[in-house]
């Protein structure tokens, strides 16, 4: 086993696959070991895979102005060519969303599902390995420094480093830049809920698979799954150690549909001093769900909250209530739990939605909490390519520089460049 490699890439989701694959299209004789501590490869695009091809969708503006982006996003779409969804009936949409000063974006959107999105792993994780690359799976980095990765009994050597752990390895992140002395700002947390409902509540997903409004005090849906949809829980550990849920969804493209849809509706917070870690207060946040949900997220059904109550077993049978939660969780009260700020805002938010697709707030419409995306691990970077040390980059949800599957393949693009 070689202990001292060209390019070393830490995480195999989008942004190190398109980091691996750019360095390849530049020279192909490069010698590449991508590590995951997973056991199977890769990332966030095991999870639905939904892609988004129009900027600012999971763009930072930051670091991403349109034009930019909209270059990489050309060649993220050259390079996977997924099909493309049509959308109908946009303009109705958006004239309803007009006069709620709502925006409902027109989105360049394929979705290939979570078997798809299996099959787009294999496919190019196969393609890197007949082109050199070395991929080891269940191996995860403990310890980075300027020149040496230390894994479980073994130390690795580079001559470059990309660092594109994604979300969940946000603390992994945060330790790397501690021991590299990267000063970074970690203020930036979307907090919310998960809504479930029948497809027959929020027709829209028909005309657009997953519409992206915008509503005022920075709220947004986000994620939309149908056809075979499930929500999911995502497990993450405290700083502590305690653990805790965050919700999320995905849907099976090539399943028997289910009827139901899910959709995310995240309001972004942004802390201001004294308080600064946005990592601190969700994990605040997720505990306190986990207190009150007895280890789990908690569940309500959309007629209770709207009664001030909150839901028993009870409140999930009955003729209202003709389907079953896809994700086992907690029947409880979220009032309890959501800090009011937010709660405020999202119900409006759903208000709203419920005017411009009328149903969404029928009785039955189960609401998850929490809902959590850690993603602005923000790093102060030395380039416009993402490099934060002589020979490292950090890219992707993890690093802020994307926050879904396009923009990640982008940012790892984008430091490459930075290379050569
Ligand atoms: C349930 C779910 C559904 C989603 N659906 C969509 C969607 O439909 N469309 C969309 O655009 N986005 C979606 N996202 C978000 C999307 O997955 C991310 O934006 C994207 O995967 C980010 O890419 P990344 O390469 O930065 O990180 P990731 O894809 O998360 O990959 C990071 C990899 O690094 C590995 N890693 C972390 N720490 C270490 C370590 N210390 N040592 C070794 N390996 C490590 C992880 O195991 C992981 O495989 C979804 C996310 C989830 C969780």
């Amino acid at each position: 086993m070689n202990k001292h490699w060209e390019y070393l890439i830490i995480g195999t989701g989008p942004a190190g696959l398109g980091a691996a694959f750019e360095i390849l299209s530049r020279d192909k004789n490069s010698k590449i070991l991508m590590l995951d501590r997973e056991k199977f490869s890769t990332g966030g695009l095991r999870n639905d895979c939904k892609m988004n091809f129009t900027y600012p969708v999971g763009f930072p503006q930051e670091y991403w102005e349109r034009e930019q982006a909209t270059h990489y996003l050309n060649r993220v779409e050259n390079m996977l060519k997924p099909p493309i969804k049509a959308k109908q009936n946009l303009d109705v949409y958006q004239n309803r969303c007009a006069s709620l000063n709502v925006e409902l974006l027109d989105i360049r959107q394929a979705h290939l599902g979570t078997d798809g999105g299996l099959e787009l792993i294999k496919e190019l994780t196969a393609q890197l390995q007949e082109m050199g690359v070395t991929i080891e799976l269940g191996r995860e980095v403990l310890e980075v420094t300027e020149n040496s990765l230390r894994l479980e009994e073994e130390e690795l050597t580079f001559d470059k480093l990309i660092i594109a752990p994604g979300r969940k390895g946000f603390r992994f992140l945060q330790s790397a830049m501690k021991n590299l002395d990267i000063p970074f700002i970690d203020n930036i947390v979307d907090v919310g809920i998960r809504v479930e409902t029948e497809e027959q509540h929020y027709p829209i997903v028909r005309d657009y698979y997953d519409p992206k409004f915008h509503f005022q005090e920075k709220v947004r849906t986000f994620c939309t799954n149908s056809g075979c949809a499930h929500v999911v829980r995502e497990k993450y550990t405290c700083r502590h150690g305690n653990p805790y849920y965050s919700v999320n969804g995905h849907a099976y493209s090539k399943k028997e549909p289910n009827g139901l849809v899910n959709f995310a509706m995240l309001k972004t917070v942004r802390l201001t001093e004294p308080l600064a870690s946005g990592q601190d207060f969700a994990e605040m946040l997720g505990q306190q769900a986990a207190l009150l949900g007895g280890g789990k997220p908690i569940m309500q059904r959309v007629g209770d909250f709207r009664l001030g109550r909150r839901s028993k077993a009870h409140s999930f049978t009955g003729d209202l209530y003709s389907f079953k939660p896809t994700l086992a969780c907690t029947p409880g009260d979220i009032s309890l739990v959501m800090p009011a700020k937010i709660l405020r805002a999202i119900w409006k938010s759903m208000k709203e939605l419920d005017t411009i697709i009328p149903g969404i707030l029928h009785p039955s419409t189960i609401m998850y909490y929490p809902e959590i995306k850690l993603y602005a691990n923000k790093p102060q970077f030395a380039d416009d390519h993402f490099r934060v040390k002589e020979n490292v980059w950090m890219i992707g949800d993890g690093a802020g520089t994307s926050r879904g599957i396009t923009a990640a393949w982008a940012s790892g693009i984008r430091a490459v460049e930075g290379m050569f």
